[in-house]
């Protein structure tokens, strides 16, 4: 398979992490996701988490230059030699340029910018409900994508819990920093041509046969 290196953008709730799991499934590359690296730093007690945490409890954006920082630094690991998926980076334009430049030192390139558009109301419905695994960072949502076993994760047998920033007045913050912030590298990556967009209202069960369909339209899976 052809080596692809892509990023997936939509506000928080959207089902990015669903799909961009789904997707490296399908094309066997690796998930980076900046929120999740913030979360396993606060988790090891590192002097970033913490800086981190000061922001995120807040729905607030960590500075560029340190998540900028933070994915170069991930994207040197060799499991990404074959391609990755970023999840929750870029956030802003800043980061995008960022972005760009930490790519060209690698003489790489984004081959496509996946778009999930879905509805704001659609947004604060998935958020409210949503589960994650405290030790996989598996997600769960008690209705539309619930758990075998309740609190349970499927995956690694570990706890559920809610996320401490989808409280809803986090969420409401975390949406506009969205459209101020993230919402203008849509136009910023349609101006390129890489821009995909992905109409969000899939059921939880068609996602991966979805995402095998979008990889093989983007001339990246057979
Ligand atoms: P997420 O899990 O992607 O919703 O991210 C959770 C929180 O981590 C965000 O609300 C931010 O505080 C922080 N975060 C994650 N990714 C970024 C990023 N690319 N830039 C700045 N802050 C980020």
């Amino acid at each position: 398979m052809k080596k692809a290196n892509l990023i997936i953008l939509g506000a928080p709730g959207s089902g990015k992490g669903t799909r961009a799991s789904a997707l490296c499934e399908v094309l066997g590359i690796v998930q980076v996701a900046t929120g999740d690296l913030f979360r396993n730093n606060l988790k090891n007690g590192t002097e970033l988490g913490k800086l981190a945490k000061s922001y995120m409890d807040k729905g607030e954006l960590v500075p560029d230059d340190l998540t900028a920082a933070m994915v170069e630094d991930r994207l040197k690991n060799p499991d990404a030699a074959r391609g990755f998926i970023l999840d929750g980076f870029p956030r802003t334009v800043r980061q995008a340029e960022l972005l760009d430049e930490i790519l060209s030192r690698k003489g790489e390139k984004i081959e496509a910018v996946l778009f999930l558009d879905v509805p704001d109301e659609e947004i604060v419905r998935r958020t409210s409900g949503r589960l994650i695994c405290e030790k996989c960072q598996a997600t769960y949502h008690v209705s539309y994508n619930p758990p075998k076993s309740d609190g349970v994760c499927d995956k690694c047998g570990s706890k559920l819990v809610t996320r401490a920033d989808d409280k809803p007045e986090t969420v409401l913050k975390r949406l506009d920093v969205f459209r101020k912030n993230t919402l203008p590298l849509v136009e910023f990556y349609r101006g390129r041509g890489s821009l995909i967009r992905i109409p969000a209202e899939l059921s939880q069960d068609g996602v991966k046969a979805d995402m095998l369909g979008l990889a093989k339209q983007i001339g990246l899976a057979g």
